[in-house]
């Protein structure tokens, strides 16, 4: 078997997750209406919760109250994202991987599974398809294995923005890659990373070893924790955190997310610019016990906790969850999705419609094409954003935070929203879609006060529709 390279931690590795303290929390939080009332109220005001409130909102049982969290989720999510919702597609580079995560079909284990890695012109052909149907923003996906090292990565990233066919191009290359250490970081950071995502899976210390193995790169619990501070003392301050739900109770890992938010944000002066808390799916050669498996009832409440918890993270819900529980989460939280999404290697040319289970890393529960998803955006009065500009213009990490107050949505979000819809829905878009995208640009541009911005804007929507100019940003 090939060997990993040595393992560096960042400066001051620390592994600040006390699984008996976060226990404690949870066994003690006795949510007494008043201070569950206090607690929101404080996270209207956009102040982010310490583990204990959030251990306070997970225990509250009282449907009055749970239906408050909800109120009062819908109520941020408005406040500080508005009616824009961020679209990205994955695109698997390869799956060969030397850890062997019993929930995975990637792991090593799974000799079933069919091992395939894009060359760079396979990845040219994925990446033409997804332009060709209106994609600007992706997610690179890789397994753990020494074929795919930071230099490799960074080819890749190199490649997907070099192509550019017919009117669209890539504008923002997020990976979601094993740990690497800070040279490899340094090296993806070159060439032009978005956001570098990995997730902690569980947080909780024995589960985490009853799913990885000890004698993998993966079973090293603090190696992965530490990820996030060597991905952040390297230069990437654009970083995302996540928690696979099912593996473990899920108020622990809500709180694990808390505490990890706040460590990133303590150590490095910013905090995650998103949290994906992906929910275990069925997956060849995989069994799944079901003791910790999450209801959509719980699931729902996970999300409006966090968004309660971390009022300027994204969220991110992917096509893992069927189409319905998309559209509610939406609403209370969800900031981020990605659409048209195929896993299979080579999937966005060579799949049909079909799902290829033994090509895949799980099942998807939504594989409706992007301008499906599209369309029951627009009628739902959602804004589909493929904006990228903050990236782009050096709005990321702590400036980012800063900026993300409201003034920003109306300056640049929103606009920038508005414009990268309309390239869709002049390039890209089936007739009906386009219908009900340009319905609701009227209705948008009229809940804005006239003036200088709303004149631009409109300059520049009516350049998109007439001329082939497109990226517009503000
Ligand atoms: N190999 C890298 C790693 O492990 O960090 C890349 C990530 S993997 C390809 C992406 C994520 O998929 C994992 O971090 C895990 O949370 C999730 N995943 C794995 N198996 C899954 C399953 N059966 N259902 C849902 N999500 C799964
Ligand atoms: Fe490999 Fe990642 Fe799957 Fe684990 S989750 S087996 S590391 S691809």
């Amino acid at each position: 078997m090939p060997a990993l390279p040595e393992m560096t931690l960042s400066s001051h590795a620390v592994d600040f997750i006390d699984d008996a303290a976060l226990v404690d929390l949870l066994l003690n939080a006795r949510p007494d209406p008043a201070q569950v009332r206090d607690i929101i109220a404080k996270s209207l005001d956009k102040e982010p919760l310490s583990p204990a409130e959030t251990a306070t909102l997970a225990n509250v049982e009282d449907p009055d109250l749970i239906e408050d969290i909800f109120q009062a989720a819908r109520k941020l999510k408005h406040d500080v994202y508005g009616n824009r919702i961020v679209l990205f597609a994955p695109l698997y580079v390869g799956n060969a991987c030397l850890n062997d995560c019993a929930y995975c079909a990637f792991k090593s284990s799974n000799t079933e599974a069919v091992r395939r890695t894009l060359d760079q012109l396979e990845l040219r052909q994925q990446v033409e398809a997804l332009e060709n149907r209106g994609h600007k923003r992706l997610i690179l996906v890789f397994g753990e294995h020494t074929d795919y090292d930071a230099a490799f990565i960074a080819e890749c990233e190199r490649t997907v923005y070099s192509v550019h066919s017919g009117r669209g191009e890539i504008r923002r290359v997020n990976i979601n890659a094993a740990p690497m250490d800070h040279d490899g970081f340094r090296t993806i950071k070159d060439a032009g990373i978005g956001t570098y995502q990995v997730f902690q899976e569980t947080y909780h210390h024995d589960t985490y070893r009853r799913y990885h193995p000890a004698h993998t790169r993966k079973g090293d619990y603090l190696y992965r924790l530490d990820a996030l501070d060597r991905a952040f003392e390297a230069g990437c301050d654009d970083i995302g955190i996540g928690a696979l739900f099912g593996l473990y109770d899920w108020r622990f890992e809500l709180l694990g997310l808390v505490s990890h938010a706040l460590h990133l944000q303590q150590r490095c002066g910013v905090g995650p610019h998103t949290i994906s808390f992906p929910r275990i799916r069925r997956a060849q050669g995989v069994t799944i016990d079901p003791a910790y498996l999450v209801p959509d009832d719980q699931f729902k409440r996970v999300i409006a906790i966090l968004r309660l918890a971390v009022p300027y993270t994204g969220l991110i819900l992917t096509a893992r969850e069927t189409p319905e529980l998309r559209r509610e989460a939406i609403s209370f939280g969800v900031s981020q999705i990605d659409a048209g999404s195929r896993i299979e290697l080579g999937g966005y040319t060579e799949a049909g419609d079909a799902q290829v289970l033994e090509c895949e890393q799980f099942e998807l529960g939504d594989i409706r094409p992007l301008d499906a998803v599209m369309r029951e955006l627009l009628i739902n009065g959602d804004i589909p954003s493929f904006c990228t500009s903050c990236y782009r213009v050096g709005r990321t990490g702590e400036q980012f935070m800063e900026y993300a107050v409201p003034g920003f949505i109306q300056r640049f979000c929103t606009p920038n929203a508005l414009t990268t819809l309309m390239e869709y829905l002049v390039d890209y878009a089936s007739l009906e879609t386009r219908a009900a995208g340009e319905r609701l640009i009227v209705q948008e541009l009229a809940k804005m006060p006239d003036g200088a911005m709303k004149t631009d804007l409109q300059a520049r929507l009516n350049k998109i529709q007439t001329t082939d100019t497109r990226d517009l940003y503000f």
